[in-house]
């Protein structure tokens, strides 16, 4: 099986985590914080703040920006269910903005008309998920004006956006954004096994969210109540967690990010590969946001149903059977059962239900090969036609 996505893992990988698992420090070391240093200079940001993964850095970026009980977070429907659940980790209502049926983006004019509502009702987000989905960001001027206006704070969700730019920046630098959350999950651009990071470059949320990964605790006297008792002592201020990641981890990630350039490149050029092979099909590729650069981390085509004889069922089935691991994403998260539960139901989002009813995302990852794209290719255009 051909899989949709895999990680490449080479020896330059191997020898830096190995060379970890011989220091002194297996977790809390050196080798996270050069992690982040790597990551912020890349990405033109102030601060990185690595986590266990971005579902945990999603659930502290919420909390550095308040976000509590009786607030709002909005978010796309198209888009894996972290960015959605960190808001009710927190404890707040959440909503969802359907998506641009041209880019399958968080639509910025839904939102803008959405906002207005809101206002009117009393009920405007404090925080916006902005999803870089499949590796490109939103219209993410639009919604920063928005966001000014309206007084919330966006946290843009880049977990399929390492190394991908926008605006001619790279997605990370906090120019459209308070906060960007990364994934380094196997099948996203790079990988730390789990792992995910925060960037900002605002001080303040810099320093909450490393609290916040660990337990609330500090070692820094300008954040205690009362004087140090002594080289020992240390301060839990607020309600934190465990979130941290292992020098392990941090190892991959950072020998990783030096390959970072190699694995965009060679997205991009699968991608641009798909997009000449398939032009001829009953589908609809892949439209470029205005400004955006893609990391690509996925390719997904949409069944223009009308044209084909098989079911979008059938067309997934029938690439699975071939051994062409397609997947899909993403269900809506407000159709899930724990969603509808809260009130939602079929019919809220129209534009993602009817993406999902006719989407299929198609092997890409740096290891795979023109010609394992070929066959991709050819067992779609088989069954298509
Ligand atoms: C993968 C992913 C996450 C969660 O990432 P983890 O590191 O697995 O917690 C969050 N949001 C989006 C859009 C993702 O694709």
């Amino acid at each position: 099986m051909i899989p949709y996505g895999r990680q490449s893992v080479d020896q330059t990988d191997i020898d830096a985590v190995v060379e970890v698992l011989q220091s002194d420090w297996l977790t809390q070391g050196p080798t996270i914080e050069r992690f982040e240093r790597a990551m912020a200079e890349r990405c033109q940001a102030g601060f990185a703040v690595a986590v266990c993964n971005a579902t945990a850095a999603l659930h502290i970026a919420c909390l550095a920006a308040d976000l509590g009980p009786g607030d709002w977070l909005w978010t796309t429907p198209n888009t894996f269910l972290a960015s959605a659940n960190c808001g009710r980790y927190c404890g707040a209502g959440v909503d969802f903005v359907d998506i641009d049926p041209l880019t399958w983006n968080l639509d910025a004019e839904v939102l803008a008309s959405k906002l207005e509502q809101a206002e009117r009702d009393g009920k405007l987000p404090k925080v916006l998920v902005a999803v870089a989905f499949s590796g490109q960001s939103c219209d993410m001027r639009r919604i920063a004006e928005l966001a000014e206006r309206y007084a919330f704070t966006v946290i843009e969700d880049a977990s399929h956006a390492v190394g991908a730019s926008y605006a001619g920046r790279p997605v990370g630098c906090g120019e459209f954004a308070a906060m960007t959350v990364f994934s380094f999950h196997p099948v996203k651009i790079i990988t730390s096994a789990e792992g995910g990071m925060v960037l900002t470059n605002r001080p303040e949320l810099a320093e909450r969210l490393q609290r916040l990964r660990s337990h609330g605790m500090t070692r820094d006297p300008q954040q205690m109540s009362e004087p140090s008792h002594g080289p020992w002592y240390y301060q839990q201020v607020e309600l934190g967690f465990n979130y941290r990641i292992t020098d392990l981890q941090a190892a991959l990630g950072l020998s990783q990010l030096a390959r970072l350039d190699e694995f965009v490149a060679r997205r991009r050029e699968l991608a641009a590969r798909y997009s000449r092979l398939l032009a001829h099909l009953p589908l609809t590729l892949p439209v470029a946001q205005v400004q955006a650069e893609s990391a690509w981390h996925l390719y997904v085509v949409r069944l223009q149903t009308g044209r084909i004889n098989l079911s979008h069922r059938q067309v997934f089935e029938g690439l699975r059977a071939a051994g062409v691991g397609v997947n899909l994403h993403y269900i809506p998260v407000h159709l899930q059962p724990y969603y509808r539960d809260l009130g939602f139901a079929e019919g809220d989002f129209p534009q993602a239900e009817r993406y999902y009813t006719e989407a299929i995302s198609l092997p890409l990852f740096p290891l795979l090969s023109d010609e394992q794209q070929d066959t991709v290719v050819g067992h779609l255009q088989r069954l298509l036609q």
